[in-house]
């Protein structure tokens, strides 16, 4: 193992010692973090094998990225990056920073979707296109129509399917269905489900960086999810399938959600926390 040259342990040290102040819980990963980042490499490789000098101009784009993270803005709004289900999205504050949870639930849609079956999915509220594009790469064979509100969050939807290419993957402008038509097979959706009223509760990251729209809805957070379910009646096929990420304490409430006798198979998904999670319900 090389040691770290001078400047890079400095500027590494001199990054730690600010976000330390600032009470950031992971002061050295993140600073670790930010840097390999900008150099181009990963973390470990910088430590295990470190570049011999540091270009020029780093230096200073470090330090104003630790001013930023030291404000409380996530890194991965600062490296403009995120990885879910092994692939790198663009990221910027029109949309959330995508969730492991998330992840578990696009595994969960794979787990129970064969291979080779030509599905329709709508991905509704895409915001990066985490899950739309990811689900579109796994299967090629599906047709994947990704719905979000806001045109900001589309741009950045519509430029990770190029750059991952996810050429199944279709994006709309739409309030929910409102400007879609058409049945699909199978439903899946992170919507907003935060109620306002918790919004002091939130990470300074979370409440002060993410978008609003992603985050929080009426009804103590279950107004998007209630709307959703309904629409979904309609805009799924006999048997097709829905899957929502919900509040780790909504499950009360959404599962009457699917109480109208449209439904069958309501079930609930654990997260890694224990939550749950993931309401997953068949139209009968
Ligand atoms: N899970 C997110 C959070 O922790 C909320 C995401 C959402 O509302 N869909 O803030």
């Amino acid at each position: 193992m090389v040691p770290l040259n001078s400047e890079l342990a400095t500027l590494l040290a001199e990054g730690k010692k600010a976000l330390a102040v600032t009470g950031c819980p992971t002061p050295e990963l993140d600073a670790g973090f930010l840097m390999a980042d900008l150099l181009g490499i990963e973390r470990a490789q910088m430590l295990l094998d470190p570049p011999a000098s540091i270009p020029p101009g780093a230096a200073e784009t470090f330090r104003r990225r630790i001013a930023r993270r030291v404000a409380g803005e996530p890194v991965h709004y600062i490296t403009g990056k995120k990885e879910f289900y092994n692939h790198t999205f663009k990221v910027n504050p029109a949309v959330l920073i995508p969730r492991p949870e998330t992840e578990e639930m696009v595994e969960a849609v794979l787990k129970q979707s064969p291979r080779g079956v030509a599905l329709t999915v709508a991905d509704v509220g895409t915001g990066s296109g985490c899950i739309g594009i990811s689900l579109g790469l796994e299967r090629p064979e599906w047709r994947v129509t990704a719905i979000d509100l806001s045109a900001a969050a589309l741009d950045i939807g519509r430029e990770n399917a190029a750059r991952l290419g996810a050429v199944n993957v279709s994006f709309v402008q739409s309030d929910l269905f409102a400007a879609l038509p058409g049945q699909f097979d199978i439903i899946v959706s992170n919507p907003p489900y935060v109620d306002h009223g918790a919004k002091n509760a939130l990470q300074v990251e979370v409440r002060k960086f993410e978008p609003p729209l992603a985050l929080f809805a009426a009804e103590r957070g279950l107004a998007v999810i209630r709307e959703l379910v309904a629409q979904s009646a309609e805009r799924l096929r006999p048997s097709g399938v829905i899957f929502c990420e919900i509040g780790y304490d909504q499950k009360e409430a959404v599962q009457k959600f699917f109480e109208d006798g449209l439904w069958t198979d309501v079930t609930f998904l654990k997260d890694i926390s224990g939550h749950d999670r993931i309401a997953r319900a068949a139209r009968r």
